[in-house]
């Protein structure tokens, strides 16, 4: 199963609370990112272009459990920079395990094997690693030669002291669906519990803005990756927000769904995009201009922007609004086939994978510059 039944039942119990109290806008995971600082620089990376001295920073475990308190949802994914190079990680995810909150931790992976014995298993931590395809792709996209081979063993380990691991990648323009697919069997066969993807939103920070994916490309790319499934692909994302991706259904951004604190603050109005801080998780429900974002809100910041943390939430809130809603989420997850003819001819064009006409460049950040100045 891709979701354990426990974690299902919270989420969904949840959310009709909210439904029932009749509230509008409610987080479902809150974006928790203790620093920036990493120890890879990838290029299409919008959070490790900082200063040093934003980079040194960390969020304590007090600031950390304030801000899920007050925020109240139910899952907290801890992106980063690199969660396992701040110093008190395993403090802040054993207070965030006594609070019952399910945890995806996303990692790069370089340092899992090492640090794996800071963490007890439980079935509210998740360590969600970031693969972006098979090995070439991985090691192009992460800028590091070997990047795929640890994150492998990273892996291995972490299932093999029994913890939950899933994996996380980011597509960009010239992804070969072909390859995306035998990435899949990849980690299905590494043992991995379920995989989540998304189209790269486009940073002005990223040092790489050629390759992100417009709306229409993300379309045609995810028809041809999630069409003509195999039954033994486990993915942890709401069925109907690939159904989005691969143009089915249509929604609108719901940019609360995934608050995001981070040293600055809450920020606003999303995990993508910073148009100022907020104190407090209250002041940021009140004070942020919603309608100001979105793809229909004309802003051409949300032009392109087809991203998870924008419109799973959407997805998940469509489930529990309706019957059709429900009814349409059963039916995904039951006949999740999804059979395509078109869709195969798709996976005969040709792709330029951006690895197969450029070098791998191994970009240097001020972070990783920082981790080998402390080496
Ligand atoms: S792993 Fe890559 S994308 Fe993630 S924080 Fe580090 S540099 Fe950014
Ligand atoms: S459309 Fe994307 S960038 Fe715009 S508010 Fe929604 S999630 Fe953020």
């Amino acid at each position: 199963m891709a979701v354990p039944v426990s974690q299902m039942w919270t989420v969904a119990s949840y959310v009709l609370r909210q439904k029932l109290a009749g509230r509008e806008r409610y987080p479902l995971v809150l974006m928790l990112e203790p620093l920036f600082r990493c120890n890879l620089a990838c290029a299409g990376c919008g959070k490790i272009q900082y200063p040093a001295h934003i980079l040194k920073k960390d969020l304590s475990p007090e600031q950390c459990f304030k801000a899920v308190d007050e925020c109240g949802a139910p899952m907290v994914s801890i992106p980063g920079g690199e969660p396992l190079m701040h110093p008190q990680i395993a403090e802040i995810v054993e207070g965030l395990v006594a609070r019952k909150k399910y945890i995806y931790l996303c990692t790069n992976a370089l340092l899992l094997k090492e640090k794996i014995h800071l963490f007890k298993p439980s079935k509210y931590l998740t360590f969600s690693v970031h693969m972006d395809g098979q090995k070439e792709h991985h090691d192009f996209s992460v800028c590091r030669e070997g990047g795929y081979e640890i994150a492998v063993e990273g892996i291995k380990a972490a299932l093999a002291r029994g913890f939950r691991v899933t994996t996380n990648t980011t597509l960009f323009d010239g992804a070969d669906p072909n390859s995306v697919r035998a990435f899949f069997d990849e980690m299905m066969e590494v043992g991995v519990e379920s995989m989540m993807l998304s189209p790269g939103y486009s940073y002005d920070k990223a040092p790489d803005q050629q390759h992100f994916l417009g709306r229409a490309r993300t379309r045609r790319l995810f028809r041809a990756i999630f069409s003509n499934r195999k039954k033994s692909w486990r993915f942890n994302q709401s069925p109907l927000f690939v159904d989005f991706l691969m143009g089915k259904r249509h929604y609108s951004c719901t940019p609360w769904g995934m608050p995001t604190f981070n040293i600055f603050g809450w920020q606003k109005p999303c995990y993508l995009l910073q148009d100022g801080y907020a104190d407090t998780y209250k002041e940021l429900m009140e004070t942020t201009v919603w309608n100001d974002y979105g793809t229909e809100s004309g802003n051409p910041q949300c032009a392109n922007c087809m991203v998870h943390c924008g419109y799973e939430p959407s997805a998940v809130n469509d489930t529990f609004s309706s019957i059709r809603g429900f009814m349409d989420t059963v039916r995904a997850t039951l006949f999740s086939e999804y059979k395509d003819l078109g869709a195969l001819e798709l996976l005969n064009e040709q792709t330029h994978p951006v690895h197969s006409y450029n070098p791998l460049v191994q970009i240097k950040s001020d972070a990783t510059q920082m981790e080998e100045t402390n080496a």
